[in-house]
């Protein structure tokens, strides 16, 4: 059997934004996963289903014996011929042992390949908008750990030798040690009013920066009670986080807010809330299955070119039809001279996303009003419509096209949506355990998924209860109905309209 490769591979200081593009490829496509426990556990979501999860969560003291472990996993799933990818915080070449595993797999006759990550250092220097290099102030770096030597209760580090060269220091590991090292670089020359910031969760939605001189960091990182992972930066450069910061004034920085969608709808509203600082729950509360009726799909294929217009009233909707188009035709012009109608801008970009025009959206996001702007503006008179549509939400459109607008309405059900089990969903114990700031409703049927869960996602005592917030009237009758408080409706029926109305709660609410 042909051996596996092993990829030593750096997954960066956290933000998963932040992983290289090699890096997803290969988690894509891996058989074994092999990690560490400072990992985003988004990254495995990555990983196919059937890929094998290690996570090797070595914890200070206990290395040695782990490390072997470490390295004859990886030996072995590659003899086994498996692809492996072994994950790493960071780079794993700055503090991560990525040298002794690559000279282990070396000797074992192991192909290996190593993919550099953003290192916590970078990572907390840009987070914090401290340079880790400047024209005046600073012309070399030092990247160093502080991690003792547990057996003979000494540095790897000489700090005192560093206070005379001017680097700017980055000191990994250093929390637990805080107070030798720092009595260290003063008793090696360094003055009590040298700047020093301490960054912890770089890159993170609870990143915390902190900024001191050598004199008052061990004061002020026993009062906001700081520790572990960290970085800690010392030198002139230190002073600038403070003035110049921008991730942690974000409008939603440090924020958690469930999502529920459908996990295959989740990523652009996620992505939306990140990209403002949040810390992103998803939840999915409602999942999607195609439906597998192809005799029905024959007979509007069969007609496809006679129908005036298509209407779509879901981005998977539209995903669902192309699906089923493409395995049929080979050809886009197979659809006709048909006009296409859709419910609002997000399903409209997923039609347009196939190099296709669409001739009408309607001003409110609503099945109700896609019909109404139909009928008002085009003659339907007796004309042959199509609604692609699921198994819900498709009635009243229908209805209204065929008895208002005196269309021949033929019905598409391209896929149906089932409440998901979220029995044992990492994301659920989280919220029920911490809670969040807030949480997101985007269709009746979350609501009623959530609804009918709600035992299963009971707060535990201490946690942070979440203001509810809809994506429109729909949405917000069905949680009214149900008993669910609404606290925030967005006014634009859309996921920007919805990042709107957060920031406009959330600044009002400072923390
Ligand atoms: N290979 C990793 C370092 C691993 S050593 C890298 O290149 O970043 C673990 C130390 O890294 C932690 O003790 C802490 O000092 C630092 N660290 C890792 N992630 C961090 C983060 N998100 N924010 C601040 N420090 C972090």
């Amino acid at each position: 059997m042909k051996a596996g490769t092993v990829y030593l591979v750096g997954a960066g200081p956290g933000d998963i934004g932040l992983v290289t593009l090699r890096a997803q490829e290969l988690m894509r496509r891996c058989d074994t996963l092999v990690y560490d426990y400072l990992i985003n556990s988004a990254l495995c979501d990555w990983c196919r289903p059937d890929c094998e999860l290690i996570c090797v969560g070595k914890s200070p003291g206990r290395h040695s014996i782990e490390q072997e472990a470490i390295e004859e996993i990886l030996i072995d799933r590659a003899k086994k011929g498996k692809e492996v990818v072994r994950l790493k915080g960071g780079d794993p070449f700055v503090f991560g042992r990525g040298g002794e595993e690559a000279c282990r797999l070396a000797q074992a006759g192991i192909h290996f390949e190593i993919v550099p990550g953003i290192t916590a250092a970078c990572a907390a220097a840009a987070y914090t908008a401290i340079p880790l290099t400047h024209r005046e102030y600073s012309s070399s770096v030092c990247f160093l750990t502080g991690h003792e030597d547990t057996d003979k209760h000494v540095f790897h580090v000489d700090f005192r030798r560093f206070a005379k060269t001017g680097d700017t220091l980055c000191i990994y590991m250093g929390m637990g040690r805080l107070e030798r090292i720092i009595e260290e670089l003063i008793a090696g020359g360094y003055g009590l009013r040298t700047p020093v910031a301490v960054v912890q969760w770089a890159s993170l939605p609870q990143q915390q920066s902190l900024y001191a001189t050598l004199g008052t960091v061990v004061r002020k990182v026993e009062e906001r009670q700081l520790g572990p992972p960290a970085i800690i930066i010392i030198g002139p450069v230190a002073r600038y986080g403070k003035s110049v910061s921008w991730f942690e004034k974000r409008r939603l920085f440090g924020r958690r807010i469930v999502v529920t969608r459908s996990l295959d709808q989740m990523d652009e509203l996620s992505g939306k809330l990140r990209g403002l600082g949040t810390e992103v729950l998803e939840l999915p509360l409602i999942e999607t299955d195609p439906v597998v009726d192809s005799e029905a799909f024959d007979d509007v294929f069969e007609e496809i070119a006679v129908y005036e217009w298509v209407v779509f009233t879901s981005v998977n909707g539209v995903r669902y039809f192309f699906e089923k188009f493409f395995q049929r035709f080979k050809d886009i012009r197979c659809l006709g001279p048909m006009r296409i109608a859709c419910v609002g801008p997000g399903t409209a970009r997923a039609v347009e996303a196939y190099g296709l025009e669409v001739d009408s959206v309607p001003d409110r996001a609503l099945s109700e009003a896609l019909a109404d702007s139909l009928i008002a503006n085009v003659s339907l008179d007796n004309t042959k419509v199509l609604v692609v549509s699921g198994n819900l939400n498709r009635d009243i459109l229908v209805d209204k096209l065929e008895t208002e607008g005196r269309a021949i309405v033929d019905t598409m059900e391209v896929y149906r949506t089932r409440n998901t089990n979220l029995a044992n969903d990492p994301v659920a114990q989280d919220f029920k355990e911490r809670g969040a700031d807030a949480i997101i409703f985007t269709s009746s049927s979350a609501v009623k998924s959530y609804v009918a869960q709600s035992k299963l996602l009971k707060l535990g005592s201490s946690a942070l209860k979440p203001l509810t917030c809809s994506i429109g009237p729909l949405t917000s009758e069905t949680m009214r109905q149900l008993g669910v408080a609404v606290d925030i409706e967005a006014r634009e029926h859309s996921l920007d309209g919805i990042v709107k109305a957060l920031k406009q709660k959330f600044s009002k609410r400072r923390r």
